[in-house]
Formats: structure tokens, C-alpha cells, sequence
């Protein structure tokens, strides 16, 4: 039987008791559970709220430690190590933590001239992508 069921039993006595005081008091009570068992709600909901942030925050952690920095640009490292792939925008890394590869502006026959970020549309001097080493 939980609390709720436990507490109509408990009213329903007092009720047959007669007694105004304590069905009162029993009344307060009742409030008093009803409000604890919104808070206990509420402090749930921000505990699964707080997991969900750290394991967001563990996942920057996990993907900031295969960045590697070059001339201002991040670039992801491969298994070996090497910086590989196209850059990584520098400015929604450094301001939200997001990673979203810049891009070639132009056609391929045109001349390249700048690389553009497909999220905060920032645009900047042609940064090439990094092809991984033969071995
Ligand atoms: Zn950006």
C-alpha cells in the first residue's frame, strides 16, 4: 500500500472519530505530503536534467581531447594521432562547445577563396582539409 492509499485509510479513521482537531491536523498533513511529493518531483526532474548536462559535458571532454589546434583552426586527430579532415569552425567550438566542420566556398574549378561555417555562417581565408599520411 503506498503513502496516498495509507493516508485515505488514515482520514477515513479520523473521520469516524469525530474529533475537529485532529482531522484538521490530519488535513495539514495531507497538504504537507501533497507539497513534499511535488518537491521530490520537481528535484527529480532537475537530477535527470543535471545527468543529462554532465554527460554532455563528458562528451565535449572526450571530443575536445582529439582536437588538435592549427594556425587559429581545430582539427579532429586520427587513431595515429594526425590531424585529419576538413577544420573545425572556430567560433562555435570556442563559444558553444559545437563541433561543425567549415566548408569550401565556390565550385571545385573555381579558385577557393574562403571556407564558410554552415551554423553561424562565419566566413574565413580558405583553410584546406587535412588528408591523412600514407604510410
Ligand atoms: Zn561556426
Amino acid at each position: 500500500m503506498g503513502i496516498y492509499e495509507n493516508f485515505k485509510e488514515v482520514v477515513s479513521i479520523v473521520q469516524k472519530l469525530d474529533n475537529i482537531e485532529l482531522y484538521r491536523k490530519i488535513l495539514d498533513l495531507q497538504g504537507e505530503a501533497q507539497r513534499l511529493m511535488s518537491e521530490t518531483l520537481r528535484k527529480d526532474d532537475e537530477i535527470r536534467q543535471l545527468h543529462a548536462r554532465i554527460d554532455e559535458l563528458e562528451e565535449v571532454v572526450r571530443f575536445k581531447a582529439k582536437l588538435v589546434e592549427i594556425n587559429g583552426f581545430y582539427f579532429e586527430l586520427d587513431q595515429s594521432g594526425i590531424p585529419n579532415g576538413h577544420p573545425f569552425c572556430p567560433k562555435c567550438w570556442e563559444v558553444n562547445r559545437t563541433p561543425v566542420h567549415i566548408h569550401q566556398m565556390g565550385h571545385l574549378l573555381q579558385e577557393r577563396t574562403k571556407s564558410v561555417c554552415p551554423n553561424c555562417k562565419s566566413t574565413f581565408k580558405f583553410v584546406a582539409q587535412r588528408k591523412p599520411q600514407s604510410t
